[in-house]
């Protein structure tokens, strides 16, 4: 009899075989893949109509090897204290991949949030504040959640408020969540930093002729077709920013089912169509597939599975159309499915690293709110001023002139959102260079993924070394 296994041990596995092609010592190794701490509440919410309800959520930290630690908070109903471990594990990899200084964690609320009025989900939230407080696992220098699946802006401005309001003398308390509402200290850029991310992984994965042709693909992004799961804030951002780059999203699949149109989505339009409609079905001119998930087996380029976790498993590998595998989710594969694939010759662009925009532009936010002041606020007119100058010193060396229009482009200052951009567009560039190297210069690492995983144990046990702890 098949046994299951849990999402926890699942990234657990994929550790395990990164680890094994270290030689660090396996006490050390042990004491990164175990999570140091879960929190697991239950509290009362008074309904609109009076009646009361039992909450069930948790708080898992994974690693307190530096600090705070972060990572986002999901409302749904799968959530369980396994799958926080998990998605807390996979933070811990994530951010040292990504080289952003924060141990890894995860939160979740067991709730349909469809069910609850805006007043409840307000009540849940905040109380779910103050319960992470009185434990300490909130606050700017301890643990520091974002959105995820099911949770967005308005939460995570609850969350700060509720934090403030219990920390009034704080400084620094707005830090104690990322994600925010820019009135609120958020960060612009914040919202679409996932998406945007995995655009970037995606373009740099393509970048590479030799892993194109290994593929049967021609190098760029540009022409590559591509199927997405999920249409939700990572999905549809990922989408956009594809089709902008000349990709066609040849399909987009939702929970209540997927539409194809092979001439390519028109995204905008499709967002347009959600809003009015709430669903992305009856899309004119799109062809409807009734089984959401048919669609990850359509003949494409790319799939991008941007929904849940476990989406991709040994029942349905084996017919995975798609050269490349954009794990924009957290999850969506499991161990044993992305050994068919591998072996498939599919390339799998792990998680762990892909869906890192997130907490990239998130550590920015924070590092906004503990300065106190906007990026580029101090040098935007001084580099522009500058920039102005060199270009009036061509124009009076040479025949050269600029036009108002050209002035305005070239002598721009960077802005806080040109600023997050760019940050975000290095690190993600940056670190796939450095898992695609382990992975060239270490002929016994078979994918990505372990290349990802090889890169995060070596930094953490860096750190753990340069704390004294492991000699
Ligand atoms: P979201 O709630 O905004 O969107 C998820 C979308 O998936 C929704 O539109 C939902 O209807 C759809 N969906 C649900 N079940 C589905 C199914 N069975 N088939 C197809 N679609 C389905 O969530 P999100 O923030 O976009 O997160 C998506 C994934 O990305 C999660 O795994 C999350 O952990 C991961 N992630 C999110 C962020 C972030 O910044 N939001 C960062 C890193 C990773």
């Amino acid at each position: 009899m098949a046994t299951t296994i849990s999402f926890f041990e699942q990234v657990n596995r994929y550790f395990d075989s990164a680890a094994a092609l270290t030689d660090h010592d396996d006490l050390l190794l042990d004491v990164i893949k175990r999570c140091n701490g879960v929190y697991k509440m239950i509290f009362p919410l008074k309904r609109d109509d009076g009646s009361i309800e039992i909450i069930e959520a948790w708080r898992a930290e994974h690693s307190h090897h530096k600090r705070p630690t972060k990572g986002g908070i999901r409302y749904s109903m799968a959530v369980n204290q396994d799958e926080v471990m998990a998605l807390s594990a996979l933070m811990t990899y994530k951010c040292a991949i990504v080289d952003v200084p924060f141990g890894g964690a995860k939160g979740g609320i067991k709730i349909d949030r469809n069910r609850y009025s805006q007043a409840e989900l307000e009540r849940i939230t905040r109380r779910y504040t103050f319960e992470l407080a009185k434990k300490n696992f909130i606050g700017p220098g301890v643990d520091v959640p974002a959105p995820d699946y099911g949770t967005g802006m308005a939460e995570m401005s609850w969350i700060a408020d509720t934090y403030m309001a219990m920390n009034s003398d704080m400084v620094d308390a707005l830090g104690c969540v990322t994600g925010k509402p820019l009135a609120q200290g958020g960060i612009r850029g914040r919202t679409e930093a996932t998406g945007r991310g995995v655009f970037y992984g995606i373009r740099e994965a393509c970048s590479y002729p030799d892993d194109m042709a290994a593929l049967g693909l021609e190098p760029g992004v540009e022409g590559k077709r591509v199927v997405i799961q999920g249409f939700g804030n990572v999905g549809s951002f990922a989408a956009r920013f594809l089709s902008e780059a000349g990709a066609k999203i040849i399909a987009i699949a939702e929970w209540d089912g997927a539409i194809l149109d092979e001439s390519g989505l028109d995204v905008a339009a499709l967002l347009a169509h959600r809003n009015e409609t709430g669903s992305i079905m009856g899309f004119p001119g799109a062809t409807e597939i009734a089984n959401s998930m048919d669609a990850l087996e359509l003949d494409c380029d790319v799939l991008v599975p941007a929904a849940l976790e476990n989406q991709i498993t040994v029942a349905n590998a084996p017919r995975i159309k798609a050269a490349i595998i954009a794990e924009a989710a957290n999850g969506p594969t499991t161990f044993d499915a992305s050994q068919i694939l591998d072996a498939a010759g599919k390339l799998i662009i792990p998680d762990a690293y892909l869906n890192a925009g997130g907490v990239v532009v998130s550590y920015f936010e924070w590092l906004k709110n503990l300065s106190h002041v906007r990026f580029g606020r101090l040098e935007k007119r001084f580099e522009e001023r500058a920039y102005r100058g060199l270009l009036q010193a061509i124009e009076s060396s040479s025949e050269r002139r600029f036009s108002a229009e050209e002035m305005k482009v070239l002598a721009h200052g960077a802005t806080e959102e040109d600023l997050v951009e760019s940050g975000l567009e290095d690190i993600m560039v940056d670190a796939y260079q450095q898992m695609r190297d382990i992975r060239e210069r270490k002929p016994e690492c078979p994918n990505l993924r372990t290349a990802a995983f090889v890169s995060a144990i070596n930094k953490i046990v860096l750190c753990y070394e340069e704390l004294g702890i492991f000699p």
